[in-house]
């Protein structure tokens, strides 16, 4: 009989320690990197005889199996495996200056078959129920909103209902609120108010653990694509198509470039293959299957030779060599990044 790890679990490699993802609870616990070719061997052909104290570390989490072979408990396969679709997000990004037609939008979201969309509305604006309306009126392929926008206290009430009377909205987020905190929660929707001011793209792009996803497909995911800009597309607050707002490369403006046309051009998916493990500090991190990436803030110090921004997202604290955490806007490394996008107002005290 041999011990094995359960196929759900997957070891994470970092520079200081080893991460054991835990994709069916949802949990991430550690281990010293000394125990890393054992972990890789349990999860790969399973060990006959063990280091007493890391199997009761392990059985402690309920991580290991006993059994005479593996082919009882196949793995998980974090194989490549291409979607149908084109696109299955998109961002769409509105404010007071904003002229656009986002129902038009939405018209060229079905078409392609995109079941994810995003309206971050910097101000408040009644846009957001010609949105909805169109949701209910038409058999739209989209599934899944989710709403950012302006707390007014006029309106609060009018968006409380939007959100419990449509099931398509999966997350409506209201900012500069006086509190932040859950408002409702129920099947996995949730609506929520922050006291942040989220006044326009630059807010993007925030790494920390509460926005891990520990689960089988971002892994996969993480393990092929970039988590934040493959299959996306995105409309900035001017109407230019991008692949994500915050991005500098326009593909065309909405008013006479259809979303198809845009994402037929020549580098709109440059992105969309760069991994975690392909970024520099990120490849030794061990959340880097679970964390996501950001392209479009970085500490802007490497490229590799297509020209890829391949350094550290910006707004991440964590250093992998060290195991801890700190404010990522006070790095006096940092500073010539945060200057260069603009950010000072985003510096914590
Ligand atoms: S690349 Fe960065 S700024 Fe753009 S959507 Fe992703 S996290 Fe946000
Ligand atoms: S270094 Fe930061 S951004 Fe990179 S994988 Fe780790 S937590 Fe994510």
């Amino acid at each position: 009989m041999k011990y094995f790890l359960r196929a759900d679990v997957i070891p994470c490699k970092g520079f200081t320690r080893t991460a054991l993802i835990d994709i069916v609870n949802s949990e991430v616990s550690f281990l010293d990197n000394s125990h890393y070719d054992t972990v890789h061997q349990l999860y790969n052909m399973g060990v006959e005889l063990m280091d007493e104290n890391l199997l009761s570390l392990l059985q402690a989490d309920n991580y290991v199996i006993k059994a005479e072979n593996i082919d009882h408990f196949p793995r998980i396969s974090l194989k490549k495996t291409e979607s149908v679709f084109s696109i299955d997000n998109c961002i769409i990004d509105y404010n007071n200056h904003s002229t656009y037609n986002v129902v038009h939008i939405l018209q060229q979201l079905d078409d392609l078959n995109c079941k994810y969309v995003q309206l971050r509305y910097f101000d408040y604006s009644d846009e957001i129920y010609k949105v909805v309306d169109y949701l209910n009126e038409t058999k739209s392929f989209i599934q899944n909103v989710e709403i950012i926008i302006k707390k007014t206290h006029n309106h609060f009430q009018k968006l409380e209902k939007l959100f419990h009377e449509n099931l398509r909205i999966n997350k409506l987020i209201l900012f500069k609120s006086e509190n932040t905190g859950v408002l409702s929660l129920s099947q996995g929707r949730i609506f929520i108010e922050v006291q942040d001011d989220i006044a326009d793209c630059k807010s993007c792009g925030i790494i920390s653990t509460n926005g891990f996803f520990i689960n089988k497909y971002h892994v996969k995911e993480a393990n092929n694509f970039n988590t934040c800009l493959a299959k996306k597309i995105s409309i900035d607050v001017t109407g230019n198509i991008k692949n994500c707002p915050s991005m500098p490369e326009s593909f065309g403006c909405i008013e006479d470039t259809t979303l198809k046309q845009a994402l037929g051009k020549a580098s709109f998916k440059k992105y969309w293959n760069l991994t975690k493990d392909q970024v520099t500090i990120c490849k030794d991190c061990e959340f880097r299957y679970i964390c996501t990436d950001c392209r479009a803030y970085t500490e802007r110090s490497h490229f590799n030779d297509e020209g890829l921004d391949i350094s550290k997202p910006l707004k991440c604290g964590y250093n992998p060599y060290s195991g801890e955490w700190e404010e990522w806007s006070q790095n006096p490394l940092k500073q010539g990044a945060v200057e260069y996008y603009g950010m000072q107002r985003l510096r914590k005290i």
